[in-house]
């Protein structure tokens, strides 16, 4: 059976009415055009059109050709929280050829390029956001008047609180087929997580921009806003996008997992996952411009404690074991999580620029270093100086100068007709750093206004 027949039928059986094709642009804001039903025939066999440029950066202009954009078959889902629609996304081309500035394409090639090495890569992703109302004023509250305890973390009766729309959303997760195992408040009021089961890394990008979006939905329909903004409180802990990482043979067999060789720092990873993770060290202080690619997002890293008494977030380009403080934790002997991301990341790039870091590793055989054991929250800087570990950049401008300047991230995202991908990125970050440098804020009033 072809594509169109196989949608066509499950079209049926589901009920649908509508289709959202969808991509994502740079920032990873889920895009869609609504397609009755009736047009599936030309959707599957044509794609949908956009004009990139009005989506966000995607290396078009007003005058730039059509971006079409192709269903991918096998995300096929129907939506449980509005029923008559299933959403499809889609691998956006131009003029026939592969758009080397989508996230999706960009990651699609990072992922064939090492099927090539017979390796697949998993990631689970833990989503971190907050629940909010707009003041009248246009400041934003915790949603949930209640949640004003300085430790809301795990908090039963928050929890509570707040059950009709988590035990909605996990009922989604299940009809979707995901494997909702746990949901939390988190350490900040207002805070939740909701985690679904592990996947190929294509996989679980696709989930999350589907979780957004099905959360955003959900929020507006009980009149909140959801935000996966990094810092969306100076003084409450930040929403983070934690990722555990692993590679796989073709053949499905967990190669993070150590075996007979020797295993000097005694974690029970592989040498091959020691190694990927020595290169997402080696990389951190670029990698970080695309994990934790907005302004605010650097108001969340750093080891300035929220009034709960953590961030949460690494400072510090560091390997430990099970270690919260740390940028790459080792939870269980079978994968990594890399705490670096925040919830403004675009997962398509995030995973290919961890992907080419990790690599790097591999094919250099890196040395993540010495397992830490310290509390890195609180270890003078001076200390962790000592011991050879690297600061993270303390703003975008300064991650994206780190960018431009890696060969190794800018092979993994890839190449456009006018240089890597990864230049582009760095220069809209860098006008994104600027156009909020531009603006004098409240803060600089209070201090300064009076001050000479
Ligand atoms: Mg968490």
């Amino acid at each position: 059976m072809g594509a169109y027949e196989d949608i066509k039928t499950r079209v049926e059986n589901d009920g649908v009415e509508y289709i959202y094709a969808m991509f994502v642009e740079m920032h990873g804001r889920a895009c869609a055009k609504l397609v009755p039903v009736e047009a599936l025939e030309g959707l599957m066999a044509n794609g949908a059109g956009f004009a990139g440029f009005a989506s966000g950066p995607m290396g078009q202009d007003p005058s730039s050709p059509d971006m079409i954009c192709i269903p991918d078959p096998s995300t096929y889902t129907q939506l449980p929280w509005q029923p008559n629609v299933a959403a499809m996304q889609c691998d956006p081309t131009v003029e026939g050829v592969r758009w080397p500035y989508a996230p999706r394409i960009i990651l699609r090639n990072a992922l064939d390029k090492l099927a090539e090495r017979d390796l697949v890569m998993k990631t689970g992703v833990e989503a971190e956001y907050s629940l909010v109302v707009k003041n009248n004023d246009g400041s934003i509250a915790v949603a949930d008047e209640r949640d004003v305890d300085v430790l809301p973390c795990y908090d039963a009766k928050g929890l509570t609180r707040m059950l009709p729309h988590l035990t909605d959303v996990s009922k989604n997760l299940n009809a979707m087929g995901w494997g909702n195992y746990a949901n939390d408040h988190e350490d900040a009021n207002g805070q939740f997580e909701q985690n679904w089961q592990y996947a190929d890394a294509m996989t679980t990008a696709d989930r999350l921009i589907l979780f957004r979006l099905m959360i955003h939905t959900m929020a507006q329909r009980d009149g909140r806003y959801a935000t996966f903004m990094p810092k969306p409180f100076a003084n409450k802990a930040g929403n983070g996008l934690h990722a555990h990482i692993s590679l796989w043979s073709t053949a499905d067999e967990p190669l993070f997992i150590g075996g007979d060789e020797p295993d000097p720092k005694g974690l029970g990873l592989s040498e091959m996952a020691y190694h990927f993770a020595g290169g997402l060290i080696a990389h951190a202080t670029s990698l970080v411009a695309v994990a934790c690619p907005i302004v605010n997002s650097y108001k969340r890293m750093g080891v300035g404690a929220p009034t709960s008494g953590a961030t949460w977030a690494p400072a510090y380009a560091a390997f430990g074991g099970n270690n919260r403080t740390q940028m790459i934790r080792v939870p269980e002997p079978d994968r990594l999580e890399v705490r670096l991301g925040d919830g403004a990341a675009n997962p398509y790039l995030m995973f290919a620029a961890m992907l080419a870091c990790g690599m790097d590793g591999i094919d250099n055989q890196t040395d993540p270093g010495e397992v830490n054991t310290a509390n890195l929250f609180t270890l003078p800087a001076a200390e962790v100086a000592a011991r050879g570990i690297v600061t993270l950049p303390p703003t975008l401008m300064h991650a994206a100068d780190n960018l431009v300047t890696n060969d190794v991230i800018a092979a993994g995202l890839g190449d456009t007709a006018t240089g890597p991908y990864s230049h582009y990125f760095a220069e809209t970050k860098r006008a994104e750093f600027l156009a909020h440098h531009h603006e004098v804020t409240a803060g600089e009033i209070d201090q300064y206004l009076t001050l000479f």
